[in-house]
């Protein structure tokens, strides 16, 4: 079975995350592991790491995913560039001392300078980071863009590329993003097209390197390279998709994480709608 949850706010502790998901029904998670906005973060203490670990075990949640800061980028060659190889060091290292298993990175911005230059950035900038970090476990998932702006990764062969250059193949995978990859131009409506969507990852990515799902309907028509997340059924892409995925056997205990605006019908909204998609 598909694991059924949301990206839900840290505020008051990292543990309080726990408590949100469960009182939301939630089977995985998503967290920001530090404020998003901020490059630095005080390492975390054992004693959050014990607390959070503790509410985690004794909750229904089975994974938690953590998303590294929108402030990353790894694929051009800025100030910033070192700087972000350095905080993804740091926010692989909190996933490992947290028992988050899976990291969501968005692969960056190449600032103009093509494509193809920003993949190789982004492949070693990610491998530099990786190496780093050599001998944990946390996995980094290359997030699908929808190809707004200067961004790399909204194709599922620009992920494989960066993912074939990485050296171990065990510490990273994707993340797989319904309004990004509509953005981007994948048609994913109607059974033969969400199955040759899906047979595309399982060529050139592997289904087993697919960490999570997020699962957002969009305001903006496929291929508008617009990245405008929306509320299950209430976008271009429609409640069916959401359906085949989460009743998807091969999506067996892969989060499936919403990261739908706040307002109306909220988290407790879509949830609802999704546990009633899988029928269970
Ligand atoms: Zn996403
Ligand atoms: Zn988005």
């Amino acid at each position: 079975m598909s694991l059924i949850g949301a990206h839900v706010s840290v505020a008051g502790g990292l543990w309080k995350a726990i408590e949100r998901g469960e009182s939301l029904g939630c089977e995985a998670i998503q967290i920001f592991t530090k404020n998003q906005l901020q490059w630095l973060a005080p390492p975390v203490s054992e004693s959050v790491a014990s607390r959070f670990m503790a509410a985690w075990g004794r909750s229904t949640i089975k994974k938690v995913v953590a998303h590294a800061s929108y402030l990353l980028n790894l694929a051009s060659e800025t100030e910033k560039r070192e700087k972000s190889i350095a905080a993804l060091a740091e926010e692989i290292a909190r996933c490992e001392a947290l028992g988050i298993e899976d990291l969501v990175l968005h692969p960056g911005s190449h600032l103009g300078r093509g494509l193809e230059y920003g993949r190789e950035q982004a492949a070693e900038g990610l491998a530099r980071a990786l190496e780093r970090t050599a001998g944990m476990r946390t996995r980094v998932l290359l997030e699908t863009m929808s190809g707004q702006g200067y961004s790399v990764g909204s194709t599922i062969e620009d992920l494989a590329w960066i993912l074939e250059r990485v050296g171990d193949p065990s510490r990273v995978g994707v993340c797989l993003d319904t309004c990004h990859l509509f953005g981007g131009g994948y048609e994913l409506r109607g059974r033969s097209s969400y199955d040759r969507f899906v047979r595309a990852v399982e060529k050139h990515i592997g289904l087993g390197n697919v960490g999570c799902w997020h699962l957002n309907d969009s305001t903006a028509e496929m291929g508008s390279h617009i990245d405008r997340h929306q509320h299950l059924g209430e976008g271009f892409i429609g409640l069916e998709l959401f359906s085949r995925i989460v009743t998807d056997p091969r999506w067996e205990e892969t989060p499936c994480l919403l990261e739908t605006p706040k307002g109306l019908p909220g988290d407790s909204g879509n949830l609802a709608l999704l546990r009633k998609l899988r029928g269970r």
